[in-house]
């Protein structure tokens, strides 16, 4: 499509034009309707039919087991953040919270209003840049349950849990965040109580939040819970307890459908390899010009943060502004760390990233 731009934004980010298309051959009059899906009630058959499909293809896609539901909430990440602890603390005080970035500690944080949230290990002293050794985890068994975050969006680290990690665990049930990863590769549920997910990265645009939950995860919230947060709430009324994001669970419904048609997760997963290998591979080849400070073993393939010569930001400034000049849109690092940034989510074709690391080969002959 003419005039678009690669842009590598953390979130909202892009969407395959494929699915950009069908949203707007559909918004004037949805398959006869008459009517945009923004304009259909909640509680129609043909909303309905949207509603159940989006569900049933992302659990096709993520092969969800049938014991556990699928909740589509509202309030990004950061509302599940609260909802965790008044969920699941059940009558325990303490709950478990690995730190490993700017995510986790906003989630330990919130925690803190309702619990003990006890630390079970921080990579903090490394500014974030690992993943704390499993040796030193100190998990409390009488926790109600383990959180982590299983990809750090601004600090790049990503991981999955070892064997050597779960049996620190033990028999806590697991939380994840999965906000920026949801999607990029199979989820294991075997070794999960809950993960949850906002949309606005892998799966469509902001306003719905994805919450997989164990059904014996339900049921347990603390009275002050508001019903809206109460996952039981949501399960026992379809995630229709009240008006839900329509148009955006309609749009993550297109992008499951177009996920099935193009080779399921597999599929995903294999190109955002090659996507993260292609700058990977970049930064360790270009003698230092290009660094990413996140222990190899837990690069994150979502969110690729990068330094130039070792944090030049004069030359930052020039290759922001001479990227976004060529169509490269988005490249800073957060403001909270500095730097540049590439995520390459779903969304971002692999021409995209080929286009970025021409760009930087470029760039590096230049200034070098
Ligand atoms: N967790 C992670 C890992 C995230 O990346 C984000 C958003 N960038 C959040 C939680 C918060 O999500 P939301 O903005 O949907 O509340």
């Amino acid at each position: 499509a003419s005039g678009r731009i690669f842009n590598f934004s953390a979130g909202p980010s892009m969407l395959p034009v494929e699915i950009l298309e069908q949203a707007q051959a559909d918004v004037i009059n949805w398959h006869g309707t008459g009517m945009s899906v923004m304009e259909m009630s909640h509680r129609s058959k043909p909303f309905e039919s949207i509603h159940k499909k989006c569900i049933q293809d992302l659990r096709d896609l993520l092969n969800i087991p049938p014991n556990f539901k699928v909740l589509l909430m509202q309030g990004g990440g950061s509302t599940q953040f609260a909802c965790v602890p008044l969920n699941l603390l059940k009558d325990k005080e303490t709950a478990n919270y690995l730190t490993t970035g700017a995510w986790s500690t906003k989630a330990i944080e919130e925690a803190r209003k309702y619990c003990r949230a006890h630390e079970v290990a921080t990579s903090k002293s490394t500014n974030f840049t690992t993943i704390p050794d499993p040796s030193t985890w100190n998990v409390d068994p009488n926790g109600a349950y383990f959180h982590y975050c299983a990809n750090e969006t601004i600090h790049g680290v990503e991981f999955t849990l070892t064997q050597e990690m779960l049996d620190r665990i033990g028999e806590v049930p697991i939380v994840a965040d999965m906000s920026s990863n949801f999607l990029s590769k199979p989820i294991d549920f075997s070794k999960h109580a809950v993960v949850y997910a906002g949309a606005q990265k892998n799966a469509g645009p902001a306003g719905v939040t994805f919450v997989i939950a164990r059904e014996d995860m339900l049921g347990h919230a603390k009275n002050i819970t508001p019903t809206m947060l109460d996952w039981k709430t949501q399960a026992d009324n379809d995630s229709m307890y009240n008006t839900p994001p329509c148009y955006a669970i309609y749009i993550c419904g297109l992008y499951f459908d177009y996920m099935k048609r193009h080779g399921g997760i597999e599929a995903v997963q294999e190109l955002d390899r090659q996507k993260a290998a292609i700058l990977y591979d970049l930064f360790d080849s270009s003698n230092g010009f290009y660094t990413n400070p996140v222990n190899p073993q837990y690069r994150s393939k979502m969110n690729v943060p990068f330094l130039i010569k070792g944090g030049n930001v004069d030359l930052e400034k020039k290759f922001l502004a001479e990227a976004e000049a060529v169509g490269l849109s988005t490249l800073a690092g957060h403001r909270s760390v500095g730097g540049l940034r590439a995520s390459i989510y779903n969304g971002m074709p692999l021409e995209g990233v080929r286009r970025l690391a021409d760009f930087m080969t470029e760039f590096k002959t230049k200034h070098e």
